[in-house]
């Protein structure tokens, strides 16, 4: 089997595949870590825009002048990528939140588009493989929109996050102050350099133990090839990074996990309009979170208490609780909330212990929001880039008029001093971009059937977050972990029968 891409889905597919017996190549476009020179802040005016961008970081983002995209005006698309092995493993928040039936099953309660054609009986036991590997530290609290899962005890909260649950919980019963869930930091499996939330330090390093991985790192997937019958997926043609020579690779299965544009992108230039496009669908219902965030001081609380960490499980999260059973606002669906009290931030430290709440809101999946290919502009490798729509609407607008408010209200009930409001993030900025090559049951409507597989093509899998059917309101990449797993160990069963 082939795969494009090490990142986060890649690393699993890798694992499962490998352990399942078979042979696999991973093509990575980014170099690993240690080989990738130097990268120079001028040279990524979008990544370099975001707060988890370092100069210690840079070469684990992309380079924007070498790998332009487009937007239309007045539609701006913040795209923040990795390209090196790992993907963006080597630099995400941590946070993993299983989705609920609220969210795989949201149409069914307001009404608003389909369904995902999965429930969350059919994810929980690989939520439950994807928890226990990583090492996943969270509480019990048995909420139903947001399920339970195999965790390490938690992390500590501060003494600032503890009264503060106290007077929220005390005024809203509803709205509960848990814990954040998430991977902490610590060292990746035996022999590996890595920590283990990175796929190098976790997945692709048991990958590599099966003796069955190869990872081909500086390979730029350009084409999947198919035979002619244009139903069957035949390999993968590459561009070498530095000479910009092609090759090609042959595999009985190929599985794309190059992050949600970039394999839809992979699709769209491997046929006249897309390949495995027989629904019309390829490309449309981009979605991704925005952010909506108040920061300031805890008045009265020491500014240097030991709790020194901030991110992953290192912080404290609301749950949603907008919309639960009934449709009580005038929008639907949902947001969490992330933050920290006293604890290390960028905001406000020198006046006392600092808090940072932050509102993550859903957006509603739109036809119109939309991946295509803008032929009049290439990247360093002549190849065709892509042009971002994604656009949001009313429901959106409100939700975040909603999340401003319920922010000002939780710190005034919190006892917390505001002294920095901030807008809306713009699209793609919160990095969880999902959609563009839709699961679903009918393949006159979808992309993807259930597992992940392209209807037209059934021996091509597309494992990232393309298939998403709605954004939900919690963190993507444990979900799209999950899928992996449970698509991949399909795909092995299959080979592993001679049925595909
Ligand atoms: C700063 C930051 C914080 C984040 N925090 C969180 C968080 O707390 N929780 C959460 O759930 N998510 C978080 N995310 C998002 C998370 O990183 C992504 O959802 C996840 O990495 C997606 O996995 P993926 O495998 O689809 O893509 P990636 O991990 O991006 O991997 C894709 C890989 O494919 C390679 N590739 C792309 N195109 C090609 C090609 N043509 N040929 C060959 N290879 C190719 C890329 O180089 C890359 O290595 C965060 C991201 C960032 C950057």
């Amino acid at each position: 089997v082939v795969i494009v891409g090490s990142g986060i889905t890649g690393g699993w597919a890798a694992k499962v595949l490998t352990e399942g017996g078979l042979k696999v190549c991973v093509l990575e476009a980014g170099a690993p870590p240690e080989e990738t020179g130097e990268h120079r802040p001028e040279r990524q005016a979008i990544q370099s825009k975001h707060p988890a961008y370092s100069p210690a970081n840079a070469h684990c983002w992309v380079d924007d002048v070498d790998n332009p995209y487009t937007t239309p005006e007045g539609a701006p698309f913040d795209w923040l990528r990795g390209r090196v092995v790992g993907g963006r493993s080597m630099t995400w928040g941590r946070v993993t939140l299983r989705f609920s039936d609220f969210e795989l099953k949201a149409a069914s309660h307001d009404g608003f588009d389909v369904d995902w054609p999965v429930s969350y009986a059919d994810l929980a036991p690989y939520y439950d493989t994807v928890e226990r590997t990583l090492s996943v530290c969270g509480s019990k609290e048995a909420l139903p929109q947001l399920p339970d899962g195999q965790f390490a005890p938690p992390k500590a909260m501060t003494p600032a996050e503890r009264a503060f649950q106290e007077r929220v919980e005390k005024r809203w019963p509803e709205r509960r102050v848990i814990p954040n869930r998430g991977i902490p930091i610590t060292r990746g499996a035996q022999g590996s350099l890595w920590p283990l939330h990175t796929s190098p330090g976790s997945t692709l390093a048991a990958a590599f133990a099966t003796g069955r991985l190869t990872l081909t790192s500086k390979a730029i997937a350009r084409q999947v090839l198919v035979d002619a019958s244009g139903e069957r997926a035949t390999g993968i043609l590459y561009v070498d990074q530095a000479t910009k020579a092609t090759s090609e690779i042959r595999a009985r299965a190929v599985v794309l996990c190059a992050s949600a544009i970039e394999s839809t992108r992979l699709l769209l230039l491997s046929a006249k309009d897309g390949l495995a496009n027989s629904s019309g669908l390829l490309g449309k219902y981009l979605m991704d979170h925005w952010l909506v965030k108040v920061a300031g001081i805890v008045p009265g609380a020491k500014p240097d208490v030991a709790i020194d960490e901030f991110g992953g499980p290192h912080s404290i999260l609301l749950p949603r609780f907008v919309n639960l059973r009934d449709r009580k606002e005038d929008f639907i669906r949902g947001y969490q909330i992330w933050g920290g009290l006293q604890r290390p931030s960028p905001f406000d430290r020198k006046q006392g212990a600092p808090f940072l709440l932050v509102a993550m809101g859903e957006m509603l999946p739109y036809e119109d929001n939309q991946v295509t290919l803008d032929e009049r502009v290439t990247d360093r490798w002549g190849v065709p880039v892509v042009r971002i729509r994604c656009v949001r609407r009313d429901n959106e607008a409100k939700m975040i008029a909603h999340q401003k408010e319920t922010l000002r209200e939780l710190a005034h009930e919190g006892g917390l001093e505001i002294t920095q409001e901030f807008e809306a993030t713009a699209p793609g900025f919160t990095i969880h971009e999902v959609g563009s090559a839709r699961m679903g049951s009918d393949p006159r409507t979808s992309v993807l059937n259930p597992f992940q597989q392209c209807w037209d093509v059934p021996n091509l899998w597309v494992c990232d977050g393309s298939g998403f059917v709605s954004s939900g309101n919690q963190n993507s990449s444990l979900t799209m972990m999950a899928l992996t797993v449970r698509s991949c160990t399909r795909l092995a069963d299959l080979l592993a029968r001679g049925e595909l």
